[in-house]
């Protein structure tokens, strides 16, 4: 009999699965078989980001969770899907006296390696930073889903407790609850281009990032509200430009898909039970899903087998408490 049942296996769903399974504990999942946003991610996994290079949240600790985690797996299931790679931020002369400091002096210089300055991007710096990985999300999801496809059919749940990984259609259809959400609807293409020969992750406002065989993805648009998941031809539009400003201009559309990310707030993941139902939780990895899963995992597994205390940062039990009025039980 499982002791606990996954409902959903994406990201947050299969990284579980995997630290259930490292601990010998039995379990159970109920999948949908709906593509979620697990399945149009790029999976990149980066230090500095955004307009003003902030360091992503607790990067140096999540990353090298993250780089085990995969390698891990890897290992397990005989494949690959975790790339470590070099990234480049491109800073326009406009902004090059607010970012180039913060990229060679601020906390961001620990990933900085030097400057390109042989580049095809007339107008701009290319500042070379290390520490940056992509995760193939939908290679790592499948294989996951096959590694555990017989718990997939274990109906003898009773007894067992509910994990929640329904990521943003979760959220959206208030399963298990009503949680308050900020969930962003992007769009991503991916490119075959042969000339552009770019083996580095490049960024600038949008992005590129090599996924082998000269093709690419770039990405991605943001919107909050039309919460579905069909691409745009306004989507359309601002992706073959940012392909062309990136990349170049010779490149051909093979894909273009559409997804929501699930955000509670920001991209901090909330993991635990929530305080009035006792529900067990896991979502809201935002847009840096491959960064943040499996560490939050490892202390949702921790936290469950074990009675460790969850980072309040995290916590379902302390984000409830602090940020949701008690009366939302709908
Ligand atoms: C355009 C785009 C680009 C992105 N790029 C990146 C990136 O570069 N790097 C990065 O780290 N992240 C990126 N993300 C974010 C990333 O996709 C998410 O952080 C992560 O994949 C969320 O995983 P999840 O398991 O929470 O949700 P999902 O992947 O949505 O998985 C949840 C699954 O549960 C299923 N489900 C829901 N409810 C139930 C239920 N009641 N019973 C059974 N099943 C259920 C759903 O159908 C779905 O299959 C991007 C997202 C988008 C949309």
């Amino acid at each position: 009999m499982s002791r606990y049942r996954i409902h959903g296996l994406g990201l947050a769903g299969c990284t579980v699965a995997w630290h259930l399974w490292q601990r010998g504990v039995t379990f159970s999942i109920a999948d949908d078989d709906q593509p979620g946003s697990s399945h149009v991610a790029a999976g990149i996994v980066q230090p500095v980001t955004g307009k003003n290079a902030t360091i992503s949240w607790e990067y140096d600790h999540y990353f090298s969770q993250a780089d085990a985690f995969y390698r891990q797996v890897e290992v397990q299931l005989q494949t690959s899907f975790w790339h470590p790679l070099e990234s480049l931020r491109l800073v326009s002369l406009a902004d090059e006296k607010k970012i180039l400091p913060k990229l060679t002096r601020g906390p961001a210089s620990a990933y900085f390696l030097g400057e390109l300055h042989d580049h095809p991007w007339p107008g701009m710096r290319a500042i070379r930073l290390r520490g940056a990985a992509r995760l193939d999300v939908a290679a790592f999801v499948d294989a996951t889903k096959n590694f555990f496809a017989s718990s997939r059919n274990d109906e003898d749940a009773t007894g067992a407790e509910n994990i929640h990984c329904g990521g943003a259609k979760g959220l959206i259809a208030h399963h298990p609850r009503v949680w308050p959400h900020r969930c962003a609807k992007g769009e991503i293409l991916t490119v075959h281009a042969p000339t552009w020969q770019q083996s580095r992750l490049v960024s600038a406002g949008a992005w590129l990032v090599p996924i082998g065989r000269d093709c690419y993805k770039i990405g991605a648009t943001y919107e909050w509200d039309h919460l579905d998941q069909h691409p745009t031809d306004e989507g359309r539009a601002w992706l073959e430009n940012a392909a062309a400003r990136l990349g170049g201009s010779e490149f051909s559309v093979l894909r273009h898909d559409a997804g929501i990310r699930p955000i509670v707030r920001k991209s901090q993941p909330i993991i635990g039970r929530e305080p009035l139902s006792q529900s067990i939780v896991f979502n809201g990895l935002g847009s840096k899903g491959s960064l943040y899963a499996p560490a939050c995992a490892r202390s949702l597994v921790a936290h469950l087998l074990d009675s460790d205390a969850l980072d309040p940062s995290i916590s379902a039990a302390d984000y409830f408490a602090r940020k949701i009025p008690l009366d939302w039980s709908s």
